[in-house]
């Protein structure tokens, strides 16, 4: 068989790998069926992981239920200290990780070392203290309210933030006492390997953490109507969230559901434009676009309408594109070719609403080989047109302009999404008054920085429930009151 990218790009040893990772060990799928991995920047294909089924499944959630009773009776100090053993192993594993997510994802190796790599580590790490410290008991009056751990925990991942979305899912679920059953993107499935290379390195007791590759439609469906699984934990769009809810309805089972986003970033009169442009630009860009926070509908006040499309012109024209290992690269491609023919639909169905195209479009150059669409920015989007009310997950920004403070709070709020958001001005009380009218689970005021311990999650359709810090860990348990 041949396998393209160089040995320097992915480890040998991630090409092929045939097994499951259930009860502590590396074993072999119920069926040979396997899934290819492509490299999006070349089209070519680079590994092959198994398709599991619902009877490996079926294996895995059987592990994770008998590792439940001691695993949930460890204390907090031991699950912190499994945590701490596992974030040396990744760390260890560092540069084989960016280097993995810049093959199966094309992210520039720099995104990929700072950010898909940097921030989980970010988050393993707060999850030591946290399993430690996180209050587990309260008093209020006569009871005493206990947090105990919710079971056996389906985190079902996409592909966008290979090993972000999964460990926002497993450091909570094993600091709270859970057991868990993994199912990374059939897209970016080595990621999830390297981390179970790490998981075993670290020595969790068999049968906390299993692993077990495959399609939604199978591996996901499976999971998530399962009768012994107790939490969904899902990422990922909003029509899959809406099926994981049904299929968890009929056992009341938990759904933790983190969903698309069409976020809004508004930029009052006032406001340092330059900044504002820049970071928003580089917001809306990130990861190709690619990433579910993305503020991709710019608001920006009438009388700096002009002045921000040529801020807008001159941000873009410094995203190039080009190979992920390339130094030069700051935008890789999409990650699938069905990615990118959905964007350029997306950019075709804009141009016929009589959007105003101000950069990129259908013919700007790219790259000749892989995925790759030109970054494209709109103005004058309708905001009713589809531009502006569906998620297109890729490098396309949508500029509205707005007469007042009032009407510019109503656009973003017109949306069925509710995920992030940003506001700009010199008088942060402003800015902070016009947050609060947003309804979205998160603001950024005037660039500030993201925090990985604030709850992170969603308003309306972006989804239920929130990950991250405190709030997040108690996703992960149930509440019992003994009254005495
Ligand atoms: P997706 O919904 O297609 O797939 C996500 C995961 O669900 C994959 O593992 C997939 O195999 C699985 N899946 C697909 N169909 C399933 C089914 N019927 N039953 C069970 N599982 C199923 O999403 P995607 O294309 O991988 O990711 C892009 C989407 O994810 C975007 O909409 C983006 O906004 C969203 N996202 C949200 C967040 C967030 O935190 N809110 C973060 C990242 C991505």
């Amino acid at each position: 068989m041949d396998l393209a990218a160089p040995p320097s790009q992915l480890p040998d040893s991630l090409r092929l790998r045939r097994h499951l990772h259930i009860g502590g060990q590396w074993t072999s799928p119920a069926d040979a069926d396997l899934i290819d991995v492509e490299n999006p920047s070349t089209g070519e294909r680079v590994g092959q992981v198994p398709a599991g089924t619902a009877a490996d499944v079926d294996r895995a959630v059987a592990a994770a239920r008998a590792a439940f009773p001691a695993w949930s009776a460890t204390t907090p100090a031991e699950r912190s200290a499994h945590l701490d053993r596992l974030h040396t192993a990744l760390t260890a594993r560092a540069d084989d990780l960016a280097r993995t997510i810049a093959v199966e994802l094309g992210a520039p190796l720099k995104l990929a070392t700072r950010v898909q790599v940097g921030l989980p580590l970010t988050v393993l790490r707060d999850h030591v203290a946290l399993a430690a410290d996180a209050p587990v008991e309260e008093s209020i009056g006569n009871s005493l309210v206990v947090r105990e751990p919710i079971g056996v925990v389906a985190a079902i991942t996409p592909w966008n933030y290979p090993l972000h979305q999964v460990m926002a899912k497993l450091a909570p679920a094993v600091a709270a006492g859970c057991t868990v059953v993994l199912k990374p993107s059939e897209l970016t499935p080595l990621t999830a390997y390297l981390l179970f290379d790490a998981v075993s390195e670290a020595g969790l007791p068999p049968g906390v953490l299993n692993l077990v590759p495959g399609t939604g439609p199978v591996v996901g469906e499976a999971l998530a109507g399962h009768p012994d699984v107790d939490l969904v934990s899902f990422t990922g769009s909003t029509a899959t969230g809406a099926r994981i809810m049904r299929l968890a309805a009929d056992r009341i089972a938990r759904v933790a559901l983190e969903l698309g986003g069409k976020s809004a970033n508004v930029i009052l009169p006032d406001a340092d434009l330059a900044t504002a442009v820049k970071v928003g630009v580089g917001n809306a860009l990130l990861n190709s676009g690619q990433t579910c926070t993305a503020w991709t509908r710019m608001l920006v006040h009438r009388d700096r309408y002009d002045e921000a499309l040529h801020l807008i012109t001159a941000a873009v024209a410094g995203y190039r594109l080009g190979d992920p290992f390339d130094p030069t690269t700051r935008l890789g491609p999409l990650v699938s070719a069905a990615q990118a023919e959905r964007v350029r639909g997306h950019i075709d169905r804009a141009l016929a609403d009589g959007a105003r195209l101000v950069v990129g479009g259908p013919d700007a150059p790219v790259p000749a080989r892989g995925h790759f669409v030109a970054p494209t920015v709109f103005a004058d989007v309708h905001p009713d047109s589809a531009l502006a009310q569906e998620e297109v997950f890729g490098p396309v920004l949508a500029v509205i302009p707005f007469d007042d403070t009032d009407e510019a709070v109503a656009i973003a709020n017109n949306s069925k999404y509710g995920l992030a958001g940003a506001v700009w001005s010199a008088d942060t009380d402003a800015a902070l008054a016009v947050a609060r009218r947003l309804r979205t689970g998160a603001v950024d005021i005037n660039g500030a920085p993201f925090n990985p311990l604030a709850p992170f999650g969603g308003y309306k359709q972006s989804g239920l429930g929130r990950e991250l810090g405190v709030h997040g860990l108690a996703e992960f348990c149930e509440l019992k009151a003994i009254q005495r």
